[in-house]
Formats: structure tokens, sequence, C-alpha cells
């Protein structure tokens, strides 16, 4: 039953606030507290719906593999305070290193982290509704040559040129021929005119790489490097610390001993 107050206005059971207010001498209907919050947090589920249907749709867009998505800065075991810091920082500061097109080169041994660090940035920005495109360099290039020239070999190109950043994993891995690394510097290339963010993951150093001689790699390092912080990941490989943890979890069942202190 609605309640009355002493001016006769009708007043909100639940809140007491008054559900009507005089305009030009008339009664007329106004939401009281419990109105205007049933009404917030309807609109606020809504854009919560929306910023879930548009961070799905760009990690749809941004990676394949499922397991990425655990890549993340809550998930870091933070083994490398130095490098997790680093990338944190560059997470939070991406609209300035956007602008500037500055992105960042890991280099190190298998199995430091490059690919968790660099799948973390994705994931952070990703829910910033920033666009990533998180792949390797094996695989563009897989995609290109199966596209042929068709409109979906420009699609790959537009992409890689137009992501607020480009992330590929494993630089020097895929086949080291002069036509894959003349796509290889298409690519970098596109990315480097386009002033826009590109992080690479590499196990190749760049020093080496000078000693080696070799030529197109060493242009690739050579057009990348004033654009990009370089990130050293030094460390045990955490692969190790992945098959002792399913040694462990399997070792009763298939009866082997205990690995003792490692
Ligand atoms: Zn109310």
């Amino acid at each position: 039953m609605n309640l009355i107050d002493s001016e006769g206005f009708i007043i909100c059971p639940d809140c007491n606030e008054r559900t009507q207010t005089l305009a030009n001498g008339f009664k007329v209907s106004i939401p009281c507290e419990c109105v205007r919050k049933r009404r917030e947090l309807m609109l606020e589920a809504e854009w919560q719906w929306e910023h879930e249907v548009t961070v799905n749709r760009l990690r749809k867009i941004a990676y394949s593999n499922p397991e990425y998505e655990n890549y993340t800065f809550a998930n870091d075991d933070l083994k490398n305070e130095e490098a997790s810091k680093t990338c944190k920082c560059y997470a939070e500061n991406f609209l300035i290193m956007r602008d500037s097109g500055i992105g960042i080169v890991f280099a190190g041994n298998v199995g430091v982290g490059k690919t968790y660090f660099s799948y973390a940035i994705c994931n952070y920005l990703l829910d910033r509704k920033y666009s990533v495109l998180a792949t390797s360099f094996s695989k563009l290039i897989r995609e290109i040559e199966s596209s042929g020239f068709s409109e979906k070999r420009n699609q790959i190109y537009n992409m890689v040129e137009s992501v607020d950043l480009l992330i590929i994993d494993d630089l020097g891995v895929e086949r080291r021929t002069e036509y894959i690394s003349g796509i290889v510097y298409d690519i970098v290339n596109l990315r480097c005119d386009a002033s826009k963010p590109l992080i690479l993951t590499t196990n190749l150093d760049p020093k080496d790489l000078k000693k080696t001689n070799d030529l197109a790699y060493h242009r690739i390092f050579d057009r990348i490097k004033k654009k990009s912080i370089p990130v050293l990941m030094k460390g045990e490989s955490r692969r190790k610390d992945i098959a002792a943890q399913t040694y462990n979890e399997f070792k009763d069942l298939l009866c082997l001993p205990d690995l003792g202190g490692n």
C-alpha cells in the first residue's frame, strides 16, 4: 500500500522518499532512491555485459590457444621480479608506449618466462579493450603462405599494421631462408613504419647475430632496436618446475620414487 505524507505526496515505503513532485501545479511521478539504484545497477550490468562481449571478441582475434588466458600478472609466480615490474609498468603506461611506438624485445633462454610476460601484457591490454595480435612468425608465415594473394592476405597485413600491439613469439625458430627472412623483415618494417609497438621474444642473442653475420636478422634487430626496450630474461627454466610438478602429481599412481631436493 502507498504511503502519503503530510502534504499529500506519495512516498516510497522502502526509502521514504517522495515518488511525486509538483510540476506546473500537477503531481508527476519521480524516481525514488530505490528506483534510481535499480536503474544504476541495470546500467552497470549492461555496461559489464557489453564490456565482456568486447573483450571476448578481442581475445578471440588476439590468440586462439585458451591456455594463454591464464598468463596474467595476477598468476605471476614473481620469480623474476625485475621483469615482472618492467612488464607491468609497460602495460599500465601502454597509452604512452603505443603513441610513442615503443615495444619490448624479450631475450633469454627457453623457459624463463618470455612468452608468459608477453601474454600477461596482452591480457592486461585486452581487458582494457586494446586490440592485440599475439602470434609467432612461423604461424604468421603459414597463414600468409596459405592465403595466396587473396583478400585474406591483405587482411593479415592490415591487422599486423593496425592492431594496438603486435606480439611475435619466438623470433628465430622459423625456417631461415631468404624468402622467410624477407617476410619477417617486411612485417617488422610495416610495424615500424606505422610507428606501432611490437613485442618480440627470442632465444637469439643479438650479440651472437652480429658475430654470425646473419644479415637478415641483423637488419631486423637493427630496425627494431631504436623503438624497443630490451628485457633480458635470466634464471632457471620454469619448464623444469612444471615437469617436476607433473612428476609429483603422478608419481604415487605410477609407483615412482621421490625426486628429492630438486
Ligand atoms: Zn524507494
